[in-house]
């Protein structure tokens, strides 16, 4: 089973490092041969970090890993994006960089930066849909409008900062920064699913 980290730009030793971890492997993803062999997909879940979602976007194209990364995620792949992940997974954003793109995976609308600067970045103790945690925001967006497919998994006040459609789920915040576990964990079990059902078919 292995998970596998795009790795073009932002936050990603992190991820490696609490995936390590939690015990599983982790292979970057910066071409579309590190996602796809001719054997089909060589990973069993993702991770998109956050970062810079604009940069992140424009690279994505430039490597040729954007077509194929929406279709590994619209075909059941596990995902989990923080943060920028989040950005990219949404179908719509709000506050994009001109001419910024986004996979278009996940029923939401998300708001850009929208707790604020850099310098409200924050660690915040939340209520999540299983139990409390504690994660960093950073130049953080926020989940404004979902489809009914969506549930929320997470919100600070009012604003929704954490859903689940499917196999992919969005945070706005950074548990990898705080060491929080559980979503990796849950990422790794829905991996592991699907591993298990391809190695038996
Ligand atoms: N504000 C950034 C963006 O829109 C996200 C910040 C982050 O990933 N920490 O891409």
């Amino acid at each position: 089973m292995r998970i596998g980290v795009l790795a073009l730009q932002g936050g990603v030793r992190e991820h490696v490092r609490l995936l390590v971890g939690l015990g599983a492997q982790v292979a970057e993803l910066r071409v579309p041969a590190d996602l796809e062999g001719p054997d089909g997909l060589r990973v069993d879940g993702l991770v998109l970090p956050g970062g810079e979602s604009s940069t992140i976007d424009r690279l994505l194209r430039m490597f040729g890993l954007f077509d194929p990364l929406r279709a590994a995620i619209g075909s059941g792949l596990p995902t989990l994006g923080t943060c920028a992940g989040l950005v990219l997974l949404a179908d719509r954003v709000q506050d994009p960089a001109p001419g910024q793109r986004s996979l278009g995976v996940l029923d939401v609308t998300v708001q850009r930066n929208a707790f604020g600067s850099q310098v409200d970045s924050a660690e915040v103790d939340l209520e999540t849909a299983d139990g409390p945690v504690r994660v960093a925001f950073i130049r953080a967006p926020r989940v404004v409008a979902q489809g009914p497919e969506v549930e929320v998994l997470a919100r600070r006040g009012e604003a929704v900062v954490g859903v689940r459609q499917g196999s992919i789920t969005g945070v706005a915040f950074h548990p990898e920064l705080t060491g929080e576990t559980r979503f990796h964990r849950r990422l790794c079990a829905d991996a592991l699913g699907r591993f298990e059902v391809a190695a038996a078919s």
